[in-house]
């Protein structure tokens, strides 16, 4: 069996619909979805092994299925340079956290490589009771929320329907380059688009799946949060 079957089935087994960040970065991973290097401790010693071991700067988040938005409960600390600096934000995470949701069970700790600043992206999917699985692509922040300029298409996607979503974003001219913004690997997006595809087509029972943000590079690109959302 695979490790995103697994994955599904044992969150399925605890009656939990949100995957963890790790559970759903390692399914992106398996699909050939570029994610952050990532290491989940279970305590500060383990976690400046492990940030040794990634490399710095280095970012902690909280792994709990009682938290969904990271941030919100100062469960995410960044640009960590050093392995003290790694052993107190253990500490301060778990203190935020605790503060924050005194009964929330926490699994550990997520070190993770720190994705240099790019230009942000979101990828989604969602379920939709007619059209059944659907992708989504749009640039981050205000282009999402404020002006909802984003690309919709009916999966399975094909290399020219991922090609569409982004070049016919009113966005677009930010993508190939702008003033100060240098041009995004539009090659590395399609890709992350129709792995998306496979990935949701794979597994009907995905309802909701969100990569956000993902960074994209000159060359490359990189998801730095992803969510999955089962039926
Ligand atoms: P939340 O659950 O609050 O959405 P995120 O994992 O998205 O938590 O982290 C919040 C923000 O912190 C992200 O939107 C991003 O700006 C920054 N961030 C998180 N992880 C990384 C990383 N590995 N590299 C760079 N920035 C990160
Ligand atoms: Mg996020």
């Amino acid at each position: 069996m695979n490790q995103t079957t697994k994955i599904i089935n044992q969150a399925k087994k605890e009656g939990r619909k949100a995957l963890l960040e790790p559970e759903a970065k390692t399914i992106c991973l398996e699909y050939g979805i570029p994610v952050t290097k990532f290491k989940v401790a279970s305590n500060q010693k383990e976690a400046s092994k492990y940030a040794d071991e990634i490399g710095y700067p280095i970012v902690l988040k909280i792994v709990s299925p009682d938290i969904i938005h990271k941030s919100d409960a100062g469960g995410v600390i960044v640009n960590l340079r050093t392995s003290d600096e790694v052993t107190s934000a253990y500490c301060k995470i778990l203190d935020n956290v605790k503060k924050y949701k005194a009964e929330a069970k926490i699994v550990g700790v997520l070190v993770q490589e720190m994705a240099p600043n790019s230009t942000e992206v979101i990828v989604g999917a969602i379920k939709d009771p007619q059209f059944g699985q659907t992708v989504m692509f749009g640039l981050g922040g205000i282009f999402v929320e404020v002006l909802k300029d984003v690309n919709f298409r009916i999966a399975p996607l094909s290399v020219d329907d991922a090609k569409e979503m982004i070049t016919e974003l009113k966005a677009y001219p930010l993508l190939k380059g702008f003033r100060n913004t240098p041009p995004a690997d539009i090659d590395a997006l399609v890709g992350i688009l129709c792995s998306t595809s496979r990935l949701v087509m794979d597994n009907p029972e995905i309802k909701e799946l969100d990569l956000n943000p993902v960074l994209a590079y000159q060359k490359g690109a990189k998801i730095v949060d992803a969510r999955i959302i089962l039926e």
